[in-house]
């Protein structure tokens, strides 16, 4: 496998463009409420980008949302898989003790042999064909743009082992005799049904750790509030913590959030500033004193002059850490989890 694929083909996921320079993505943090257009990208391979959710055309997973909103859909990728998970695994049980009670010398004699083949093609169809389904999906797409991975294998060693399976139970007279093992020809519906289960399973844990990831993340930027009150005029006017400008004067109040990183101008409070120190004991704040976005006032009203905003807040700097903390391998995977 080429240590670089993107770089030749252009992609479906991207409106065609070319690869030609992969830029490592950057994790942008967005303001609560912010109305920005998503885009996905893998969080394996830098510069794949696609305006709908889809599989990565590199490696075949899931591509998650670039932007950490504070908003949290449903994961609909997790709910796809886990339902083709349980019908799979439902399915497979009987195949597999079947085949094992086979192994095992416990085959029923008062069966045909021919009918316990039928009724592990019966079990082991849907899961192949329904279950598997994203499975063959994937590995089409990774030999249609020549980026061979996990998935072309799952496709093609299951894809074989059922038709191959298929054609022994309907058609056994096209194999020649020399086929024929101890019970007549050997059928593989077990293998296949087993493989995709626990494929399915793999994208299951690896979509629910990815989830729980965004869901620390969400918690973080839910500690700014949504709304400010900025002075304009003399008069107290509640705007979207987006609507924030450099310069602005906020009011806040006992009992809020800070909404933004600045400096007390008037009045003095105690903040409990444990998000950022891990200290509960409040801290005394008064005029002049730095304030973060976040924090938590405890007491006392004071109007601060607002100097960083948006994604320059201490808070936005610290979910981008943790965004890119996770969207980062370690070295050692770098290579082979291409494969
Ligand atoms: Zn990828």
């Amino acid at each position: 496998m080429t240590d670089e694929p993107q770089k030749s083909a252009p992609h479906a996921c991207c409106g065609g463009h070319s690869h030609s320079k992969p830029k490592p993505h950057a994790p942008i943090v967005v303001p609560v409420g912010a109305d920005v257009k998503t885009s996905y990208i893998c969080p394996m391979c830098p510069g794949v980008r696609s305006a709908v959710p889809a599989s990565c055309p590199i490696c075949g997973m899931a591509l998650e949302p670039e932007f950490v909103t504070a908003e949290a859909g449903p994961n609909h990728e997790l709910e796809y898989m886990r339902t083709r998970f349980w019908g799979a695994a439902v399915l497979t049980i009987p195949v597999f003790a079947i085949e094992m009670a086979r192994h095992f010398g416990h085959n029923a004699d008062f069966l045909a042999p021919s009918f316990v083949a039928r009724l592990q093609m019966a079990f082991a169809t849907p899961v192949v064909l329904w279950a598997g389904w994203p499975f063959f999906q994937r590995g089409w797409q990774s030999v249609r743009t020549g980026n061979l991975n996990m998935f072309t294998l799952i496709a093609l060693g299951t894809g074989v082992a059922w038709t191959y399976s298929m054609l022994a139970v309907l058609v056994p007279g096209i194999f020649p005799a020399g086929f024929n093992g101890e019970h007549g020809l050997n059928i593989y519906f077990e293998s296949a049904a087993v493989i995709i289960t626990l494929a399915l399973l793999g994208q299951v844990l690896e979509l629910r750790a990815r989830d729980k990831t965004g869901s620390a993340i969400r918690d973080l930027l839910n500690l700014a509030p949504k709304t400010a009150r900025v002075i304009r005029d003399g008069a107290e006017v509640e705007i979207k913590l987006e609507d924030i400008a450099v310069g602005d004067h906020l009011r806040v109040r006992p009992g809020e959030r800070v909404p933004v990183d600045g400096v007390i101008v008037e009045g003095a409070s105690h903040l409990d500033e444990s998000m950022l120190t891990g200290e509960a004991m409040p801290v005394a704040k008064a005029s002049g004193d730095a304030v973060t976005g976040g924090t938590f006032n405890r007491e006392g009203s004071f109007i601060f002059h607002a100097e960083k905003v948006g994604r320059d807040t201490m808070l936005a700097r610290i979910v981008q850490l943790v965004s890119e903390a996770q969207r980062s391998r370690a070295p050692i995977l770098r290579h082979p989890c291409r494969s």
